[in-house]
């Protein structure tokens, strides 16, 4: 297991447009805000959140690439961003070679795991992976060096679905990886209250997920979706929009719920 010293939590969901860059963004800015030291891991060759951040691709000279290859420590890769707190490592285009070049590499599911267990990744009290939209080797690389999983889920028809294939994933992260991951909870996004279908994906996740489905809902919001194109997070482009208040409340119950795993252990 990753170290005690902080959280490692790994953003995950198999399909693309959930809101797990959103998420990533939004939740680590709002724990930034609160005083957490917070780093975030940009896994996905698009760079979303790298961009969403901020992160010109000219400055890019480090990422997550060179962590997964070995070549740099957090320390030398992370970039401060424009949020008090909050540093990235950003991604790059080398990550689409990745898996063709460490493929045959006995520890290749295990490289990001090695490289925050270094010293300078224990200085962040959170460190949030934002995964790509699939389980490829970098998602897999990201689920064994998490100590849990967030898990978000848009209010749509298929969310169940596509839901129960991520938990037989998880499992077999479990059997196989990483025994000691968890869930850390599944967030629903992008909720349109005047949608019935989105009222009873809710509380279907409720019924089947009970205590792991946070209480907080993200509501869909237009101000969440224009701020990644203006390179700031939606809680620094727009701290009053309703999405915006949402991931802070979103962060509070992640703190809180830490809060209560720790004194349980
Ligand atoms: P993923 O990382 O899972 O692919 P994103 O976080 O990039 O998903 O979100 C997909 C799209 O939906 C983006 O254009 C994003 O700006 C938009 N989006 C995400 N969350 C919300 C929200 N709460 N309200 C409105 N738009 C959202
Ligand atoms: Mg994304």
């Amino acid at each position: 297991m990753a170290s005690d010293k902080n959280r490692i939590i790994t953003i995950a969901n198999q399909k693309g447009g959930v809101g797990k860059t959103t998420t990533a963004i939004n939740l680590a800015t709002a724990l930034a805000a609160i005083g957490e030291k917070v780093l975030i891991v940009d896994l996905d060759p698009q760079g979303n959140a790298s961009t969403g951040l901020g992160i010109d691709r000219r400055d890019r000279t480090h990422s997550s690439y060179d962590l997964l290859i070995g070549s740099h420590t957090v320390a030398q890769a992370a970039i401060q961003t424009a949020v008090p707190n909050l540093a990235i490592v950003p991604s790059t285009l080398d990550l689409l070679g990745l898996e063709m070049e460490i493929s045959q590499q006995a520890d290749r599911v295990f490289r990001l795991k090695k490289s925050l267990q270094e010293a300078s990744a224990a200085e962040y009290s959170y460190i949030l992976l934002d995964c790509p939209p699939s389980f490829n080797l970098l998602t897999m690389n990201a689920m064994a060096a998490a100590h849990s999983v967030l898990v978000p889920l848009q209010c749509e028809f298929f969310a169940l679905e596509g839901l129960s294939q991520l938990l037989e994933t998880i499992n077999q992260v479990r059997r196989s990886v990483n025994p000691a991951i968890d869930i850390q909870g599944i967030v629903l996004t992008m909720y349109d209250a005047r949608n019935n279908l989105a009222q009873q994906v809710v509380s279907d996740v409720r019924t089947h997920l009970g205590e792991k489905v946070y209480h907080t809902l993200i509501p869909r919001n237009v101000r969440v979706s224009e701020a990644p194109s203006y390179g700031k997070p939606a809680i620094l482009y727009d701290l009053k929009c309703a999405g915006s208040q949402a991931y802070l409340q979103l962060a509070s119950e992640v703190i809180q719920r830490e809060r209560q795993r720790k004194a349980a252990a």
